[in-house]
């Protein structure tokens, strides 16, 4: 980028929010799992929705490819810029307003910076609810969590985060704002745009602002870590979990024995909850509303029938909040707990629920059939049919060696999820990790109307490009 544009770029955020020097740009062209690694030629922090329209009026001008980056958590590289160092990344971390909170209507407005763990906080302020939750809350922020149309442990009642906006305020390719903050349920007004552009991953429009739903603040919360026999179990009680608990069960998670024996042993102060190892495990939660001890009552209900049924091996149930926040860091703290064990082949797919354990176990055997003595760790959203089938190295195995045959192992489990009918990716997008797997598996209409859809609002390809299609 010659020095007149970067001078024309750096002049509408100002000299101490554009970053040209590799150290101050450093922290915005890598993601924390070292995957990808890219160059900018500059990173911009602007402060407002004007100053990004003013951005893209520029780059739309003059064909400069711009990379939105939110809190950088994103797991598919869609954040990231490619090696050739002819973008711009525009992070948004600065627009970090709360615009209003309405606790009568349940919706607060929020900027795209703002991080989704301050976006809870502001809910719980106003006695609210915002009910998305993921382990890196602390960083990744409500316009990240839009387009990547985020997922995490409590979709099973409150939905991904589609479900959870209202309207959006966007900056589009050509600079030009739409104004969508409509708080309303009802609208029935023509093409939904606010859809096409949640989990549109930056590819169609900078997210600037969103209308948020709040909810009513459960009044207790009941948690259990539960030791399990085998995956038909599992089905059995998440079955039996929502016939008795419907809408109050918050959660429902599983990992394998392999996964709690890796976070024991890497994540400092976890223990295994359960005095002896079971073959899988569930993390539980159940909220409600109403009076003191419902949510234990029905807890203590269904593991007295999963226990009789002989679905339930062992339970904890944590007393305190402390215990409370030890049970759910081991869930949390599953996918950093990989990155000691050496090379991990990580997927994020869904299936039909009942189909799961059939998934799991088809997949077991084929990747231990391709690389023998690897070990499969697949853990995540039961109740959303929503597993990161992830694979550890064999013990002793060169870590290259063994993720030098990603793409081959994952064709075949990407194989055996279609046949499922299942998904590629449930929540983390496609990015540029899965951009060329999803012309293979996309229905060919529906790849072309994506393309329409990009082309039009986006003709010069100046939003992200080379990422998603
Ligand atoms: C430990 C860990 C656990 C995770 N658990 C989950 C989980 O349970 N569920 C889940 O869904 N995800 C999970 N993720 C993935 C990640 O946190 C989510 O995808 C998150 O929504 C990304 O938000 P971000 O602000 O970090 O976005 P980034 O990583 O910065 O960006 C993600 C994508 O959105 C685009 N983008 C960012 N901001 C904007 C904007 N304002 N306008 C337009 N485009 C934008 C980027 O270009 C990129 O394509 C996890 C990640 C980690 C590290």
């Amino acid at each position: 980028m010659d020095a007149e544009l970067l001078e024309k770029f750096g002049a509408i955020v100002g000299d101490d929010y554009r970053l040209t020097s590799d150290e101050d740009k450093a922290p915005f062209l890598h993601e924390w799992r070292d995957r990808y690694q890219g160059q900018a030629a500059l990173v911009l922090r602007p402060k407002d929705t004007a100053q990004i329209s003013q951005i893209m009026v520029l780059a739309n001008e003059t064909s400069t490819p711009i990379v939105p980056q939110g809190g950088n958590t994103g797991l598919v590289g869609g954040q990231i810029p490619f090696e050739e160092g002819c973008e711009v990344v525009l992070s948004l971390t600065r627009l970090n307003n709360v615009r209003s909170v309405d606790p009568v209507g349940h919706v607060m407005v929020l900027e795209a910076g703002v991080t989704l763990a301050d976006a809870q906080e502001v809910a719980a302020k106003a006695d609210r609810l915002f009910p998305l939750s993921l382990a890196a809350q602390g960083s990744c922020q409500i316009g990240g969590n839009l387009a990547s149309n985020a997922g995490g442990v409590n979709v099973l009642a409150y939905g991904n985060m589609r479900e959870l906006c209202l309207g959006l305020e966007v900056v589009l390719a050509d600079g030009r704002i739409w104004n969508g903050l409509r708080a309303l349920k009802k609208d029935n007004t023509g093409y939904d745009l606010r859809d096409l552009f949640i989990g549109s991953e930056g590819t169609l429009g900078i997210i600037t602002a969103a209308v948020l739903k709040l909810y009513p603040r459960p009044s207790e919360q009941a948690n259990a870590f539960i030791g399990l026999k085998n995956l038909k179990n599992i089905g059995e009680l998440y079955a039996l979990a929502t016939q008795s608990a419907g809408g109050q069960l918050t959660a429902f998670e599983i990992m394998p024995r392999l996964g709690l024996e890796f976070v024991v042993r890497h994540a400092p102060n976890a223990s295994d909850p359960l005095q002896s190892p079971h073959d899988w495990y569930v993390l539980l939660e159940i909220s409600s509303l109403g009076g003191e001890g419902e949510a234990t009552g029905l807890m203590t209900r269904l593991l007295e029938e999963g226990l009789e049924k002989d679905l339930v091996s062992d339970a904890a149930l944590p007393s305190s909040l402390e215990q409370r926040a030890a049970i759910w860091g081991l869930r949390e703290r599953m996918s950093e707990a990989q990155k000691p064990e050496g090379g991990s082949i990580k997927h994020d797919i869904s299936v039909p629920i009942a189909s799961i354990p059939d998934f799991i176990t088809s997949a077991n055997k084929a990747v231990t059939d391709l690389v023998p003595d690897c070990r499969p760790c697949p853990f995540g959203h039961w109740g959303d049919g929503n597993i990161h089938y992830n694979i550890s190295q064999p013990v002793g195995m060169d870590k290259q060696e063994f993720l030098d045959q990603w793409e081959q192992v994952s064709n075949c489990v990407h194989g055996i999820v279609m046949s499922f009918n299942g998904s590629i990716s449930a929540e983390h997008g496609i990015g540029r990790m899965k951009r060329e797997m999803l012309q293979q598996v996309k229905d060919p209409v529906e790849l072309d109307l994506m393309r329409s859809i990009k082309q039009t609002l986006d003709p010069k390809g100046v939003l992200n490009p080379g990422k998603l299609l």
